[in-house]
Order: structure tokens, then sequence, then C-alpha cells
């Protein structure tokens, strides 16, 4: 049913999609992303996707951080975050939190939402439809995936209420919960509901797991071909979503972001793991050093 137009991601796909930067650009040139992520305990979600946004090359990368986050955990930030307060507290999404974040997401061409921030999201609607309304490309992934989900008709209305881009990045389960079907059913078909998914709502679906697919509103679907299973490891979809998103601000187009992304994330992994790591050993955070290689291997 779904064999029609998929293709294996190879590094010459990747390579055709690589873009050089101009010897006279500055950091502008690159953009700025926008991070709305972490909840109590979860701060780290958010620190990985804020250094994956960077190490995709964005320009800023800047981290949206309530008001009672404590300096401690604002230091466990990369150096060069930029780290910009909403008001009030930790998950709680009332009128004076949405008016401050809609101005702070007002400052950055893209917005990666969802690594971390648990699902408080859910009991404001209000919130919700803020966040689908920004007039910027979105890369949606993890809690904020859910709280989607749990809203009714499996977020169609969400993603009625986009006008711009959007980047998905479910894994197996997250998927599941959008569709409203069991995890075993989405990995037993997981190009044709990545394809129904992405053509229904009119965004690029990233469904990750070995092979991750990756599945646009257009026939086309691609499955990954890096990769390995020292991914399986907590933090590493966290990651993903801030590579995303920093190639999308960095000025490459929704389709080819989520190719080069994925590709290079998984090549990260593989390099690390046939170097100084193990797949037993790797963590997320040691993929950064790797992507350096990666991108140098595609260019
Ligand atoms: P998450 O579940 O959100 O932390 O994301 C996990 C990341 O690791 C995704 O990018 C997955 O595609 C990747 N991943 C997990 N397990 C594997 C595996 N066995 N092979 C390749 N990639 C994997
Ligand atoms: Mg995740």
């Amino acid at each position: 049913r779904h064999g029609a137009h998929h293709f294996l991601v190879t590094e010459q796909d990747i390579a055709k999609r690589y873009r050089r930067r101009p010897q006279d650009s500055h950091k502008g040139s690159f953009g700025r992303v926008g991070v709305l992520a972490g909840s109590p305990g979860m701060y780290g979600a958010a620190r990985l996707a804020v250094e994956g946004a960077y190490r995709a090359g964005a320009g800023l990368v800047y981290y949206f951080a309530p008001e009672d986050l404590s300096d401690t955990w604002v230091s466990g930030f990369p150096v060069e975050a930029v780290v910009k307060r909403y008001a009030g507290r930790a998950g709680v999404w009332n009128v004076d939190a949405i008016a401050s974040l809609l101005a702070l997401f007002a400052q950055v061409d893209v917005g990666v939402i969802g690594p971390g921030m648990g699902r408080s999201m859910q009991d404001s609607p209000e919130a919700l439809l803020a966040l689908a309304q920004l007039p910027i490309p979105l890369v949606l992934d993890a809690d904020f995936l859910q709280v989607v989900a749990a809203s009714e008709d499996g977020g169609v209305t969400f993603f009625e209420h986009r006008k711009h881009l959007t980047i998905i990045t479910p894994h197996p389960k997250e998927f599941a919960q959008l569709i409203k079907r069991p995890t075993s059913v989405v990995q037993e078909n997981r190009l044709l509901y990545a394809k129904e998914y992405a053509v229904k709502t009119q965004t690029i679906v990233v469904l990750k797991g070995a092979g991750t697919v990756i599945a646009t509103p257009e026939p086309a679907v691609w499955i990954n071909s890096t990769g390995n299973s020292g991914l399986a490891t907590g933090g590493t979809g966290d990651v993903l979503a801030g590579l995303l998103g920093g190639l999308l601000a960095s000025g490459y187009g929704a389709e080819s972001a989520a190719l080069v992304g994925v590709y290079v994330h998984g090549k990260a992994a593989e390099l690390a793991c046939t170097t100084q790591y193990s797949q037993e050993s790797l963590v997320a955070s040691d993929l950064f050093a790797w992507f350096g290689t990666a991108f140098r291997q595609i260019s």
C-alpha cells in the first residue's frame, strides 16, 4: 500500500542538500532559534535541545525559561545560550505567561517546543492555541506532542490553526498517541501512518526509531540509513529536535532540514561508537563532539 514512493536516504541525497556557509556571513545570516522546553527535574532536555540547535549552525539560540528557574539550572546551559524569562512559574500557563511567551517568540525565526516540558499545558487550551498560531516554523517534540494528542481529535484542530511550517518528531509511542492506535500497529506500518498523518496535518512527520521515517505532504517518503542502538538512550531525541530547529533557522528548507538533521544525528552516533564510545556507553551529550565530523563528511 505504501510501496510506491519510498527512498532510503543516501549520503549523496544529503550531500546534495548540504548548504555551505557563505564566507561573508555573520550570525544574523543563520537565524535565531527559541527553545521552549524543560520542567522541574527535566531541564537537561532543554539544555540538549539548545546545544543541538547551536551545533546545527543556528546564529543564536534563546532559551525561554520561567521566572522561577534557578540560576543553578541556568548555569548548566551552554554558555552560548541566551536565557530569556517569561512570566510566572514553571508549568503555569496563564494569561501573563502566554503574553510574555508570545513576545519572546516574536524575537526568533524558529521555535523548538516540547523536550522535557511536562504536560501541564494540557489544562490550558489558550496556550496551545497561541502556540499553534505562532507565525514562524516550529519543531514540535516529546511532551508537547503528547499534549497535542490529548486534545480532542488527536491534534487535527491544533494543526488546522498552524499556518506555518511544522516538523513533528514523535517517537513511536508519541506517534501512537497522536493517531490513536497501538504502538505495535504503528511499528508495522510506519511508512503508511507517517504519510497519512503528514497529509492530514500538512506537517513534516519525523517518525523516530531505527530507520527513522521522514514523510511530507508530498508523495515521497524517506527512510534514514544512519544511526545505531547507541541512540536508544535518554536525551538523544532532544538533541535531534534542537538540530532540526538550528537547520531551519540557518536556511534549510523543511524537507532538507529533516533529512539532513536525521542523517547527521545518526552519523554522529556511528562515528562516536566506532571511535571512543560504544553502543552501550554512548550518552546523548556525547553526540555533540561528532557533529563536526558528520557535517564535514557531507560537505
Ligand atoms: P527519543 O525517543 O525521543 O529520545 O529519541 C530517540 C532518538 O534516537 C531518535 O532520533 C531515534 O530515531 C534514535 N534511535 C533510538 N533507537 C535507535 C536505534 N535502535 N537505531 C537507530 N536510531 C535509534
Ligand atoms: Mg523524546
